[in-house]
């Protein structure tokens, strides 16, 4: 079965990047690998949820048609095919409105969460753990330094101290993205996402 296929396909990314986070050192295209490896993965993740819709969706058609048949109605495959799809592109809308984002899928969690945990070994025994998520970092992600004074990335909570974001974007438009491994968001930093976080602040 197709999902069989992607299920075995993600398992074997996992170990992929298992591999990555085990062999490959965070200054080299480690980032880079893992993003790749992300993106795969939400692919597999919507591979997956199409087939079970579309599996879903043949044996509902499937019953319709046999009841057809049966009250000796004329069975029209072609008719059959296409409402196929279309019902299957409409569960795959709820479906997808269900997992809110494919990053939700339970694969795609377990990926994010492997490199999380693999970041703050991976840094240096001797640096502070720098916490992704909601939870507030206490150094910079760049400088590696104490944050002063926080601003918080809009787009993925993030957090980052001014002077930093000062060196990198300047005045000009830059394309650097969120330095936080396992972080979703992919958008090159600007000004306009960042907000100075007096919360941050206190609880540095
Ligand atoms: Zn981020």
């Amino acid at each position: 079965m197709a999902t069989d296929w992607v299920t075995e396909s993600s398992d074997s990314l996992l170990h992929f990047a298992d591999l990555i986070l085990s062999s490959v050192p965070v200054r080299h295209h480690r980032a880079a690998l893992l993003d790749k490896v992300q993106d795969q993965m939400r692919q597999y993740a919507r591979l997956e949820a199409e087939a079970e819709q579309a599996a879903l969706a043949l044996s509902e058609v499937k019953d319709e048609a046999v009841s057809s048949i049966s009250e000796g109605s004329e069975v029209n495959i072609e008719e059959l095919a296409e409402r196929v799809k279309c019902l299957t592109d409409r569960y795959m809308q709820d479906k997808l409105a269900a997992m809110g984002d494919l990053n939700a899928h339970d694969k795609c969690l377990r990926l994010a969460r492997m490199v999380d945990a693999a970041t703050p070994a991976a840094a240096g025994a001797d640096e502070e753990l720098v916490v992704t998520g909601m939870q507030t970092a206490t150094r910079d992600p760049w400088s590696k330094q104490e944050i002063r004074r926080p601003y918080r990335n809009r787009r993925c909570d993030h957090v980052y101290d001014h002077e930093s974001l000062e060196r990198l974007l300047g005045e000009k438009a830059c394309s650097i993205k969120c330095p936080y491994m396992g972080c979703t968001n992919k958008r090159p930093l600007t000004w306009d996402d960042m907000m100075e976080d007096p919360v941050a602040k206190r609880a540095c």
